[in-house]
């Protein structure tokens, strides 16, 4: 979260300077701040996933870092794109509604405080359409079948 307040300082809007990048598994991908000079005006988000299409990636391993919250046309950006599996954000958007958006398309998003600790976790509750479970519970049920297929290895003979 810091790196994307560092990225907050290079835009040029008057009032509300946003930052945001793009994170794999600790890689950055892509790195973006608002930018006001554009008709209309290019927010943090977009100018991280504007260029980049989508990706189906059923692992949505992905993670955008946003120093303010998504508005609710960045929320369908980012559902749009497909691999976020997790959105973190410090300062909260007046519109709610597109943090129920993501929440409701399977994606977590998590508020953190300034020193980077979660203080807010917003949990997908949505309903998996495969299986007819909540997707926590789905989450749940593939950690149980892994434990299950973990007893099913044979252990190594010992000498
Ligand atoms: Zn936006």
């Amino acid at each position: 979260m810091s790196v994307a307040r560092a990225l907050a300082k290079l835009s040029d809007a008057a009032d509300l300077k946003v930052g945001a990048l793009l994170v794999n598994k600790g890689r950055v991908l892509l790195v973006g701040w608002n930018d006001e000079t554009t008709d209309p005006v290019t927010h943090a988000e977009i100018a991280v996933l504007g260029r980049v299409g989508s990706f189906a990636s059923a692992a949505r391993s992905d993670e955008l870092y946003v120093t303010t919250s998504p508005c609710l046309s960045c929320a369908k950006r980012i559902i749009e794109y497909g691999a976020i599996g997790r959105v973190y954000y410090q300062h909260e958007w007046w519109d709610k509604a597109a943090t129920d958006l993501l929440t409701t398309s399977g994606i977590e998003v998590v508020r953190l405080d300034k020193g980077g600790v979660e203080s807010h976790k917003t949990k997908p509750g949505t309903i998996d359409p495969m299986t007819g479970l909540e997707i926590d519970e789905v989450r749940l049920s593939a950690a149980a079948a892994y434990d299950f297929l973990d007893q099913l290895i044979v252990p190594k003979p010992k000498f």
